[in-house]
């Protein structure tokens, strides 16, 4: 299956250095794909900012740059723009956990697409802050046990959790805006397509483009990587709704 080839985007010889089971190693392999189906590599210019997500330096082949924590909206902003001011055509696009794009960068996120700048994000939703201890994170769901909300996410005392994908789809920014998953291969391959829809608005200059991935975090969820899958398919995804929230040729 077309999913499972090598993209030449992908570094040779790296090692995995996430967790076993993690999500993130597909959501990278997707990306990588979609940069190899649109001719992208030369020209793009990744950034991440902090957790997990920063180690997609370990695997892409393309240039990446790593932002303060949350403001990789902000710094994907300033690469496209002196790059264009300077008649470069550049790729950008941010890889960011939920925590610093939904919490920490909120402001930088919302703001990049109230501007519509045309760039893209992809925002790695696994309900948690993985890298520093699995502590409660913006998306954190209603009763989660966190390493910080041990007896589960209380709505009177936390508050509930955000809705990324719907809230960029309000920014009159954004060109499009879209949830999906990697449970299974028919999730996964949605989720590729999606990703060169984004990509591909952002090629056509339309202004900033958003996918949230709902992904695994078995280390810190304490489940396997097969009943992490589960979690998302049975729980996770009634709170975050799959599809498409903006598709601004569609309105
Ligand atoms: S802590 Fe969670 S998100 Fe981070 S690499 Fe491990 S499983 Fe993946």
């Amino acid at each position: 299956m077309q999913v499972f080839s090598t993209p030449k985007t992908i570094k040779e010889n790296s090692s995995f250095t996430f967790c076993p089971g993690c999500d993130h190693g597909v959501a990278l392999k997707l990306v990588a794909m979609v940069l190899d189906e649109l001719n992208l590599q030369e020209q793009t210019i990744a950034v991440a900012s902090s957790g997990c997500s920063v180690l997609l330096y370990d695997f892409l082949d393309v240039d990446c740059i790593e932002s303060p924590h949350g403001r990789a909206c902000a710094v994907a902003t300033g690469i496209k723009r002196a790059h264009k001011a300077q008649g470069n055509n550049k790729f950008v696009f941010t890889y960011q956990g939920d925590g610093d794009f939904a919490s920490i960068g909120i402001s930088e996120s919302l703001h990049s697409a109230l501007r519509g700048e045309n760039i893209t994000a992809i925002c790695i939703n696994n309900t948690n802050y993985g890298m520093t201890g699995g502590q409660m994170g913006p998306t954190s769901t209603l009763g989660q046990i966190t390493s910080t909300s041990p007896l589960g996410r209380n709505k009177e005392y936390h508050g509930f959790p955000i809705k990324t994908a719907e809230h960029i789809a309000l920014c009159d920014g954004a060109s499009f805006s879209a949830r999906v998953a990697l449970y299974d291969v028919k999730n996964i391959i949605n989720a590729k397509n999606t990703i060169k829809k984004a990509f591909e608005y952002q090629k056509e200059g339309l202004g900033f483009s958003f996918v949230e991935i709902l992904s695994s975090c078995p280390t810190n969820w304490k489940l396997s990587p097969q009943d992490s899958h589960k979690k998302i398919e049975e729980e996770l995804s009634k709170t975050y709704k799959l599809g498409i929230f903006k598709d601004i040729k569609n309105e």
